[in-house]
């Protein structure tokens, strides 16, 4: 009898275990653990405060992952250590460039692509399609609740869509230029029809040259800008001066995605929207 309860005990542990996941990046955190509940065990190696450009995990931070059955990165360049890093992790674990698959969004005047592909929620719901798959593939047992975690998240998603369609119409044409530091709006800017302007390049890497900072302020006097954006987790001299230059405000957005105060995708995202809005709208 003992037995037979400590081997009944035995299975529903094992069918209670959770599937470990490890991922690079907290909205990806925040995705795995919307689809997956109670049936995944959700390890994030992005540090509170790091700087999405400049993170590479450490050995440290990799043992964290070392037994996750999926690591999830954001891919389109994002992670440039990615290919390194499937020399550190064991075979069994199954790396999931979550946005690869995304449409490409190409930075006005440069030959590169807009690796923030987070920044609209169709492109969200989309990865998150792309994570479903993974997910269940890894741990067909629990497809069917990941498959409702799924439709909850795209749900989410579909509705963070319409409320910005609604709010962002209402920029009148002549002021849909999106001013900010590094190229990281252009999905965002492509999804809601406003043209993006770039100060510092796709991943700060301009300092901007006197030259350059001269043009510059010509095209945003003629453009009547009427803000600069920031990110919340840099405000760059330079953009200060230019700021200061044309006489108008910096806003903050949350372009990469990381969310040191630990708000939801959802709030990020209406942060974004609210801020565009208030100082474009007039
Ligand atoms: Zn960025």
């Amino acid at each position: 009898m003992l037995c037979l309860l400590l081997l009944t005990l035995g299975i529903s542990l094992a069918q209670a275990a959770p599937m470990k996941i490890a991922s690079l990046h907290p909205l990806l955190t925040e995705m795995a653990i919307a689809l997956g509940g109670e049936q995944v065990e959700v390890v994030n190696l992005f540090p509170e405060k790091g700087d999405l450009h400049a993170f590479t995990p450490t050995m440290r931070e990799l043992g964290a992952a070392a037994d996750a059955r999926l690591l999830l990165a954001c891919g389109k360049g994002v992670e440039p250590y990615l290919t390194d890093l499937r020399d550190s992790v064991r075979a069994e674990t199954q790396i999931i460039e979550v946005g690869t698959s995304l449409p490409n969004v190409q930075v006005p005047g440069t030959p590169y692509n807009d690796p923030h592909w987070w920044n609209t929620p169709e492109n969200m719901k989309r990865a998150a399609r792309t994570l479903l798959v993974a997910m269940q593939q890894a741990a067909p047992e629990h497809a069917q609740t990941f498959n409702n975690g799924y439709a909850q998240y795209a749900a989410d998603m579909n509705k963070l869509t319409r409320t910005a369609r609604l709010k962002l119409s209402r920029i009148p044409r002549d002021a849909r230029y999106l001013v900010t530091g590094h190229a990281a709006m252009c999905h965002f800017c492509a999804a809601f029809n406003l043209t993006p302007i770039a100060i510092q390049g796709v991943a700060r890497e301009s300092q901007g040259d006197p030259a350059t900072l001269a043009a510059l302020l010509t095209e945003l006097r003629q453009k009547k800008v009427s803000c600069i954006f920031t990110d919340v987790s840099s405000t760059p001299r330079e953009l200060q001066v230019i700021a200061e230059q044309l006489n108008i405000p910096t806003a903050p957005l949350f372009m990469d995605g990381i969310n040191p105060s630990a708000q939801s995708y959802k709030d990020i995202f209406l942060h974004n929207i609210n801020t565009i809005s208030k100082h474009l709208g007039k």
